[in-house]
């Protein structure tokens, strides 16, 4: 099977003359197929991977060849994990560039800038390469150096007393970049502690709920290649979920005819590709977007036959309208009525988009019908309070057009993402940490983490000992001045271990810091949700394996690595062992070999283990006459379906069926008289992991809990709706969420080539605003928050909404004097001062130099803007439903005042407490029915038993 295209006249003469290397060798003739053949298709053939030449770049005009080793591993810098292929100059053992690697199935051979920018990351000069000690107050900037076996001893002494006075609760583990599929969650069940928190109330949290309320599952797997009409509601396609394996396949779609519609105060690069824009008001979405739920209903534009079996429409017409006869045809009728108040006028007011504009959206997505795809995650879902209702709105039309799990349509998550079969699987854990699902929010999609500051103040708990990963809420969570007031607190946080590849604001009030590999520096597993298929990608250490291959194995990751960087997975075991070193607290057992009784588990072991049960890897090695570990190891990812569509169509198995019977009048098999299927083509189906089986038009959850007027999908004001604002006294919707396409959130500080593409954070106001206000772009403002103030720039520009202004949340990274010199490509040098009454001010003293250093560009630096911090001057907004932190924020915008100087920042903290307090009133707390915690029907990380879930056991 060839890799390569037929070469052209010159080429082949060019290879026959050596002037050029051959190209077009055939691969060996069992290497599975580049995922995507065409006329950009160029890589090196896997059976020169051990011994690839190519000419020096540095010594042009010389020809130089130098002889590397080709390593896939994959991408970190965001949740996409495309592939990527090190090359490793096998004379220095330097990984010297990452390029795309054509056998992942996602991101096939593709990645955005910030791929390749791996390099930088780990060629950065100021990186951390040991273990570190405070040796100063928390806080003040002093390190030393120390052994791995001295960090592993004091905190695994740490964690066994703790476990030993049954303080289970007071051990957390808080990730901001997770991946790992289970590794973490396993661990942390084998400790018995529900110790496991994340960030994701500060990101996904809203969407997530929304699509759970509809089919258990909390995203959506749009199959846009294939769709006739894509709808975004974000800029998905230069910095969105998945986004570059996404936007493959959006731009795929659309060359095959696609037409592509976006919803986004701003006119993003992702708008500015689109068929249709529709700047809507920020958190009017859900009013559009049920608008053209009315328009499908009243032109009978929807699937009768999806509709009629897959929604429990059923159960809406027994709870709301008890007294008409029970039928499909009744339903509709109701409905109707129903969404018949937002029309196409009511959603032009709330939105601002044209009624006639959203009339011929929606005619288009009827016409689309069953291949109509749909993404909302991060964006409107995270803004606003209710934006999880945005997710249920735009699900709706998924579900009325049939497009759920069709080819061209939008899956649930699960359908596509491979779940890994672990060793050895510990028993659910019998606590329940308050401090991440306190009572006060039962529905919380995910722990409420940003709250973690004010509830460890409120002294609701404390933590013994807590790890950070990959985690930098100081400087990305709201309320940051809260963070540090909390991370400094020896008594509210025992130890704190920062697990970072880098430098940052964190990490600077860190007892440990504790360097872990970048993406070619550590091993991992991922699996997403991008496209119809179904997947698994291998990270790994790319300098330890080529050294493996060249006959010099190490036994840890961190001997291969630069420095001692290490990686999580061999710390947990290390740690697990040392935390239970006799077994007598239970921990040990679950930390052993499956292949040598009784002695500790490796990493090769680990996805050893996983990979042999993988469908159909171990026939496709077969043909190689590899181990499934060294198939991994050399191609770094593995297709396991092509396409995984209908999914609820499953039969339902005889062991399940056995005692069942059907409910005739809604269509669901019973057994134990609950729903454990649907009848659907004449068979009994598995249908959807909710309490129906169904598609839930009709939450009885939300009724159960308390919020009986979201029982179906509905429009929620938000708290930046323009009755909240004062236009006359200068308030505005700031939309603070959106990401540049080549930044990471806090971890691409260390990337020269991310950094001097995108380096200011601006704040976008119209034309008419900025008239109306006598702005000019580059004039000073200052932004006035609930909390506080920021002093930024303006970007006056005809591509945001008129009355709406947006800043992006990915600059404004920060040191202070003391603390180590890191991420200079980004960070302003700045001062902070703590005043009287939680009042906190922080001055930029200086911005980005040029700076000596063994990498020569680091003199060449020519910008000196380092950004503005705008997330610090945020109070938490919890969304009392989805527990979801509501980005968007009403501010004050004026000229800066006397005194003000770029970048200023300050909050009051107090004030922040009030805020906190405030939200806090907007719940029910649980109990639920029967005495619940939360419904046990939703998911939640690091599930604990049953019996936990109720108040009082
Ligand atoms: S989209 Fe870009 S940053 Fe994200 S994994 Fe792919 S290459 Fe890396």
């Amino acid at each position: 099977m060839s890799n390569r295209q037929k070469p052209g006249f010159i080429e082949s003469l060019a290879e026959a003359l050596h002037l050029i290397p051959n190209l077009h060798d055939e691969a060996g003739a069992d290497s599975p197929s580049i995922s995507e053949p065409g006329a950009l298709t160029d890589y090196p053939p896997p059976d020169q991977w051990d011994d690839w030449v190519e000419n020096e770049s540095q010594s042009w005009p010389q020809r130089d060849p130098k002889h590397y080793m080709v390593v896939p591993t994959a991408c970190f810098n965001c949740e996409a994990g495309c592939g990527l292929l090190s090359y490793i100059d096998k004379e220095t053992m330097e990984v010297r560039k990452f390029e795309g690697n054509p056998y992942h199935p996602a991101s096939r051979g593709r990645n955005c800038a910030k791929g390749p920018a791996s390099i930088n990351q780990i060629q950065d000069t100021d990186r951390i390469l040991y273990p570190l000690r405070r040796s100063g107050e928390r806080g003040d900037g002093k390190w030393d150096r120390v052994s791995w076996d001295e960090v592993l001893d004091e905190i695994a002494g740490r964690i066994r007393e703790t476990l030993l006075d049954g303080r289970n609760n007071e051990i957390v583990y808080h990730v901001g970049r997770p991946g790992h599929e289970g590794y973490m969650d396993r661990v942390l069940k084998a400790w018995g502690v529900d110790g496991h928190n994340s960030h994701t109330n500060i990101c996904s949290a809203g969407a997530r709920f929304g699509y759970a309320l509809w089919h258990f599952y909390d995203r959506p797997s749009p199959d846009h290649a294939n769709a006739r009409f894509i709808l975004l509601i974000s800029a998905h396609l230069e910095a969105g979920h998945y986004f570059n394996p996404h936007a493959q396949r959006i731009i795929e779609g659309m060359m095959d005819g696609a037409k592509l519609a976006v919803m986004d105060p701003r006119l993003s690069n992702t708008a500015s590709m689109a068929d249709y824009w529709m700047p809507t008001y920020p958190g009017s979405e859900a009013a559009v977007l049920l608008a053209m739920v009315n328009v499908i209903l009243q032109e009978e534009l929807y699937d009768t036959d999806f509709m009629k079996t897959w929604v429990n429409w059923q159960t809406y017409l027994e709870k709301e309208h008890p007294d008409v006869p029970r039928t499909f045809e009744q339903f509709i009728e109701a409905i109707k009525v129903v969404y018949q108040e937002y029309s196409p006028e009511f959603a032009e007011k709330e939105s601002g988009v044209p009624a006639a504009q959203i009339v011929d959206i929606t005619r288009e997505i009827g016409k689309a019908g069953s291949r109509f795809s749909a993404h909302n995650w991060r964006s409107a879902g995270s803004g606003n309070l209710g934006g999880w209702a945005v997710a249920r709105a735009l699900h709706f039309l998924n579900v009325l057009t049939g497009s759920v799990g069709t080819e061209g349509g939008t899956s649930p998550s699960g359908w596509n993402k491979f779940k890994p079969d672990v060793f050895d699987n510990p028993p659910a854990h019998k606590f329940w940490n308050e401090l991440h699902f306190p009572k006060e929010y039962p529905l919380a999609h995910y722990e409420m983490s940003m709250l973690l500051p004010h509830f460890l103040k409120e002294g609701r708990g404390k933590m013994s000992v807590y790890f950070t990963r990959v985690f930098n809420p100081v400087w990305t969570f709201p309320d940051g001045f809260t963070w540090i007031d909390a991370l400094r607190d020896g008594e509210k946080v025992g130890l704190h271990a920062a697990l970072t590849p880098t430098w940052n604001e964190t990490a600077y009030f860190a007892d440990y810091v504790l360097p872990m590999g970048h993406a070619s520096e550590r091993h991992d597993i991922i699996s997403y949700e991008t496209h119809s298929g179904m997947w698994i990608g291998f990270r790994q250490p790319v300098l330890r394996e080529a050294k493996r291959r060249m006959g010099e194995p190490v036994e840890f990751t961190y001997e291969a690595n630069p420095g001692e960087v290490w990686e999580e997975d061999e710390f947990w075991i290390e740690l697990s062992w040392r935390i239970d070193p006799d077994g007598s607290l239970g921990i040990k057992k679950h930390f052993i070999s499956p292949y040598r009784p009784g002695e500790k588990i490796t990493i090769d072991e680990y996805y050893r283990y996983i990979f042999e049960r993988v469908e159909g890897l171990p026939e496709a090695v077969a043909a190689e006459d590899l181990t499934v570990l060294d198939y991994m190891r050399k191609y770094g990812a593995f297709e396991i379906e092509k396409t995984s569509y209908e999914k609820h169509m499953k039969v339902l198995d005889d062991d399940i069926m056995d005692g069942t019977t059907v409910d005739q009048e809604a269509n669901t098999v019973l057994k134990d008289g609950k729903p454990v299927g649907v009848m659907a083509d004449g068979a009994p189906r598995s249908g959807f992991p909710t309490p129906s089986c169904k598609q839930e038009f009709y939450s009885q959850t939300m009724v159960d809990w308390g919020w009986p007027e979201y029982a179906i999908p509905t429009y929620i004001k938000s708290h930046v709706h323009p009755d909240e604002l004062d236009r006359d006294k200068g308030d505005f919707p700031l939309v603070p969420t959106f990401r540049l396409p080549t930044l990471i959130h806090s971890r691409s500080g260390n990337a020269k080539w991310l950094n001097e593409i995108s380096n200011r954070n601006p704040v976008w106001m119209h034309t008419q605003d900025a008239e109306r206000m006598s702005i000019q772009t580059g004039a000073l403002i200052r932004v006035t928050t609930e909390i506080g103030h920021f002093v930024d720039r303006v970007w006056v520009t005809e591509a945001m909404k008129p009355g709406v202004v947006a800043c992006s949340h990915h600059l404004g990274r920060w040191r202070r004097e003391q603390d180590a010199k890191g991420n200079r490509w980004s960070t302003n040098l700045v001062d902070i001062q703590e005043g009287a009454n939680g009042q906190w001010h922080m001055k930029v003293l200086d911005g980005i130099r040029p700076y000596k250093s063994e990498d020569g560009d680091s003199s060449r630096i020519f910008w000196s803007d380092g950004g503005v911090h705008q997330n610090i001057t945020f109070p938490v907004h919890p969304d009392p439903i989805s527990g979801m932190h509501c980005w968007h924020q009403k501010v004050r915008i004026e000229k800066a005042h006397d005194g003000d100087a770029y970048g200023d920042v300050m909050v009051d903290t107090d004030k922040s407490f009030e805020v906190y307090k405030a939200w806090l009133q907007k719940t029910p707390p649980a109990p639920g029915p029967d005495g619940l915690r939360r419904p046990l029907w939703l998911n939640r990380p690091l599930r604990p038993v049953d019996e936990m879930y109720y108040l009082d056991r």
